[in-house]
């Protein structure tokens, strides 16, 4: 069999140079599927196309493989997360713990270069994964030029064409930018920019008290920076969280040093010098007005679908007021057998949701049933301590008009959490008042991120809260506070909290 590169070259001799549709040539179709981009979501698909027999490309435009993710997202933030906590942990806590360090002090250098590692090593594993799964792979910007055909623009200004049965977009996103601020990624840094400063900055101010701008936010406050989040809604955690935890989390912390503004707008900024200068106005009252300084500002105010110059206008994909490309339920676009998954169709930024999307939309391809139950796809904040939610939200039910049952443990009462010393935060569960099944958990605390899959796990199988609380769980372990806010709220009591 031929690569597709030596195909596509035979194509354009055939075709003397000319970029033709396969309509002409159907007998020339290569591929079964291209697939643009190579984020979680781009390249599980292209991995699990390739183990479902079909022969599958993969075009990146960026040196490395991964995407946002693992470039400039999930993992570079989590490794910093993870060990601006352990050098948290020795400044504030190590002592009470009988451990005593003389002359700790932060080599910033040296963290930045174990994310780069870690980085490294993901980004490496899917060019490792690609080449034992035989899918081909392009460096260029891939453009679609016909609906079985993609055209690569490479660096060097050449062209390669590819020609396949199906195309599957997963170009993902991009920082969105606020208007009148430029960002240098050196004192105005968006993500990006975040992942990577050469010093702590003294005094940090984020526009957006979402996601992302809590976590980085964490990491510099942890190292030693004194941070402010401007929100111009009245509670942090962006959308989706629960009132109640958003309210906990906020008063975590801000014990730990963070500083709010919530209801506050950012009018705009300025440099003086070395400082950048933030206009602000309170929402309510835009007679209130306050200049903030700082010598880093993060601009975290979401991120915006990437579709630039994929040719979606040439071949009558318009898409949506927020730019997103509209899909139907087995992810295909108005063009039958082109596919969109991940940040740049509808529903939650989140990577697990944009390979799940990719998993299901390439198994729809080869035959297969296509379902994901949005509702069931957990979120997680990773600071410390975490938050994580699936389902629906207080808010949500009452919106809904839904009779439910809440059942709250707080770590206080969980003996591991206790034994630790990481009693802050609560497990919260939210059930229906008439059938007993979990409608939604909510936890603050100890290992958030891992304890939410379980209640994930329960809700995709329609468990109920009794189900829940019924299977034995290992003592000691934080979990145990998720089975006793089930327990609470199918019996209305717990046993180790009253
Ligand atoms: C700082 C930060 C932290 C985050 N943390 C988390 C987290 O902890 N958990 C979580 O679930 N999510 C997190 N996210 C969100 C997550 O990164 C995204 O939801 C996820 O990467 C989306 O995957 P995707 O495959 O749709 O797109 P992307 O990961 O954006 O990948 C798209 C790829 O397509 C390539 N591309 C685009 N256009 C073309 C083209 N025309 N030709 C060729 N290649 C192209 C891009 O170069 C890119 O590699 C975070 C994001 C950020 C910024």
């Amino acid at each position: 069999m031929q690569s597709p590169a030596k195909a596509s070259s035979l194509l354009k001799t055939i075709c003397n140079g000319r970029i033709v549709g396969v309509r002409f040539f159907s007998d020339a179709i290569e591929n079964d599927l291209v697939v643009i981009g190579s984020g979680p979501g781009g390249y599980v698909a292209a991995i699990k196309a390739a183990q479902l027999g079909m022969k599958t490309v993969c075009v990146e435009k960026n040196a490395t493989f991964g995407g946002t993710c693992l470039n400039v997202g999930c993992i570079p933030s989590k490794a910093l997360l993870n060990n601006s906590h352990y050098y948290h942990m020795a400044h504030t806590e190590f002592k009470k713990k009988g451990i005593e360090i003389t002359g700790l002090s932060l080599n910033l250098e040296k963290m930045m270069s174990a994310k780069d590692t870690a980085v490294k090593s993901l980004t490496g594993g899917i060019a490792h994964l690609f080449k034992q799964n035989k899918i081909a792979h392009f460096r260029g910007h891939g453009k679609i030029t016909g609906a079985n055909q993609v055209t690569v623009l490479k660096e060097d200004g050449s062209q390669e064409i590819i020609n396949t049965k199906n195309i599957l977009i997963a170009t993902g996103s991009e920082v969105t930018p606020f208007a009148g601020l430029e960002i240098d990624e050196e004192t105005i840094v968006s993500s990006t920019g975040a992942l990577s400063l050469k010093k702590v900055p003294e005094k940090m101010i984020i526009i957006g008290g979402g996601v992302i701008g809590l976590e980085l936010g964490s990491v510099w406050s942890r190292l030693g920076s004194s941070v402010t989040a401007i929100e111009f809604l009245s509670s942090i955690g962006g959308a989706g969280i629960d009132l109640e935890i958003a309210k906990n989390f906020q008063r975590i912390l801000q014990k730990q040093g963070l500083k709010f503004k919530l209801g506050t707008k950012v009018m705009g900024g300025r440099k003086e010098g070395s400082t950048i200068v933030v206009s602000t106005e309170n929402v309510k009252d835009p007679t209130k007005k306050e200049d903030l300084e700082c010598d880093v500002l993060l601009v975290c105010v979401g991120r915006r679908p990437y579709t630039a110059n994929l040719g979606l206008e040439d071949m009558g994909i318009e898409k949506d007021q927020r730019g997103r490309i509209p899909v139907n339920s087995r992810f295909q676009t108005v063009i039958p057998n082109i596919f969109a998954i991940g940040d740049c169709i509808h529903g939650p930024m989140l990577a697990h949701k944009a390979e799940d999307e990719g998993i299901v939309c390439v198994e729809g391809i080869a035959g297969g049933p296509v379902h994901i139950d949005y509702n069931c796809v957990p979120s997680v904040i990773y600071t410390h301590p975490e938050v994580a939610w699936v389902g629906k939200t207080e808010e949500d039910l009452k919106n809904e008009g839904i009779e439910y049952k809440v059942g709250k443990f707080p770590f206080a009462a969980n003996s591991r959490a206790k034994t630790n010393d990481e009693t802050d935060g609560l497990v919260k569960v939210l059930s229906d008042k008439n059938t007993d099944r979990l409608l939604g958990t909510h936890i603050i605390g100890p290992a958030a991120g891992e304890l939410i899959n379980e209640a994930a796990l329960a809700m995709e199988y329609g468990a109920s809260c009794e189900d829940i609380a019924r299977v034995c769980h290992a003592h000691p372990t934080v979990s145990e506070a998720l089975r006793e806010a089930n327990l609470m709220a199918y019996s209305g009591k717990a046993i180790n909290f009253i």
